[in-house]
């Protein structure tokens, strides 16, 4: 019999893996998470929560599909949720190779774990059993001004990141059509929140103003992305996990198009009202005192291929689940600010590797 309170989550100690494990464990469920650890996965994120003692956390890859096979058969879960993946566009730029390995021959091992264990499960418990797919609506490629990214979009990625995800999502669709194997795959709009790692705009910008450092937007700030808080996401997976329908995909989003630059300027009225830039001892010293850190705002080189437009349509969602964002962009991104504020710890010990929030994805190393 699978437990159906306990899920095989792998990826879970990153950015919206951490925000899940923390909602599902919550939730009840039992979470075993499969992570690597790379630069961008920090286990400590769950060394503490409510619902912990039925966490346990397992470092490999799920390239390693007998590792895979191992934890299914050991802990037999009633679904499996794979975020496991290289998140950043332009690291793909620079250079796409472990993009290839995890998010596609990685989803795909992972697939072919998953497949054996559910031939082997009984009728009703797979019937019951299912694997989510957290994707992107990146795999959709750019929209121009108007219109809004549907379950029926066709896939069009422009960036190596997208196509791996892309990649990914087709053999998933693949194993569902062939086999029967009961899939889901979400495809959902920028993440901000807790945990995301200082590369992404969003925590690039808070840390770097912080210490007075460039705010560096690329090429004309204009880029539209729709912005989802990290915990409405998790609620949306938890809600389809639980209730879609197998072979199932929805898009999730939070009808919140924003501007790059005005995300950017958003953050810097925020601190400007909570650590006045003339209050903050790293600016003070400055040659030439500022008044805002909109002031530190740099528009740099644009990202090669850099999509203009992503906007989500989330009728499917609201309809099929009742599901919706609770959080506006204004509640949503007080909430982040604050986080980073009493987090710096956090934010220097994931800091302390390699990276040192400078500009990537000008394929210098491609
Ligand atoms: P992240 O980079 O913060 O975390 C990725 C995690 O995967 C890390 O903990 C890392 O150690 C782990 N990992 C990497 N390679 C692995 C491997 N081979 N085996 C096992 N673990 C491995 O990413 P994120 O922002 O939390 O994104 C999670 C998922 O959600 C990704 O699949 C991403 O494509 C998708 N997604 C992200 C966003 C967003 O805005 N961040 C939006 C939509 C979809």
């Amino acid at each position: 019999m699978t437990d159906n309170r306990t899920l095989l989550v792998t990826g879970g100690a990153g950015f919206i893996g951490t925000n899940f494990v923390r909602l599902a464990a919550g939730h009840g469920f039992r979470v075993i998470n499969l992570d690597k650890v790379t630069y961008a996965g920090n286990p400590e994120n769950l060394t503490s929560f409510p619902g912990d003692h039925a966490y346990e956390f397992v470092q490999g890859d799920i390239q390693d599909r007998a590792l895979v096979s191992r934890l299914l058969d050991e802990h037999r879960p009633a679904g499996v949720v794979n975020f496991a993946a290289e998140s950043h566009v332009d690291r793909s730029i620079d250079d796409p190779s472990a993009f290839v390995q995890t998010n596609v021959v990685g989803a795909f091992e992972l697939l072919q774990a998953t497949l054996g264990h559910w031939k082997r499960l009984e009728p009703e418990d797979a019937s019951r059993f299912r694997f989510l797919q957290v994707s992107t609506d990146e795999v959709f490629g750019s929209l121009g001004p108007t219109g809004f990214f549907s379950e029926k979009t066709p896939y069009a990625p422009n960036s190596p990141y997208a196509a791996s995800k892309a990649s990914a999502d087709h053999f998933v669709r693949a194993m569902h059509a062939t086999y029967g194997l009961p899939t889901l795959t979400t495809s959902c709009s920028n993440n901000y929140g807790p945990y995301q790692f200082p590369e992404k705009l969003i925590p690039l910008m808070i840390l770097n103003a912080l210490d007075g450092r460039a705010l560096p937007v690329y090429g004309d700030g204009q880029n539209i992305r729709d912005w989802l808080y990290v915990e409405d996401h998790c609620r949306a997976l938890l809600d389809v996990l639980t209730r879609g329908e197998a072979g199932a995909t929805f898009n999730i989003g939070g009808r919140s198009e924003r501007t790059n630059i005005d995300i950017v300027r958003h953050v810097c009225l925020i601190l400007d009202e909570w650590i006045p830039p003339r209050q903050n001892a790293r600016l003070t010293s400055r040659a030439r005192p500022i008044e805002s850190y909109a002031e530190l705002i740099a528009f740099v080189a644009d990202r090669p291929g850099h999509d203009r437009r992503y906007a989500i349509d989330p009728r499917a969602i609201e309809d099929a689940l009742g599901w919706r964002a609770q959080h506006s962009f204004d509640d949503g991104i007080r909430k982040t600010v604050r986080w980073y504020l009493d987090n710096r710890a956090w934010c220097e010990k994931v800091s302390a590797g390699a990276y040192r929030r400078e500009r990537l994805g000008l394929g210098a190393r491609a």
